[in-house]
């Protein structure tokens, strides 16, 4: 696994960016959704992952 490419998440609300599943990542458990990612930034929820 060496030159694996990384999938990016971006917060929508404030443009912050990072690694999908990163530790820049704030994650929160939400009952019935599970498990969401959240921005360490504005601390929203409006996040999009994938590349
Ligand atoms: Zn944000």
């Amino acid at each position: 696994m060496a030159s694996e490419q990384t999938a990016r998440s971006r917060c929508l609300n404030c443009g912050f960016e990072a690694p999908s599943g990163g530790s820049q990542w704030d994650r929160i458990d939400v009952p019935r959704l599970g498990e969401m990612t959240r921005c360490p930034e504005c601390g929203s929820t409006n996040v999009m992952s994938g590349r």
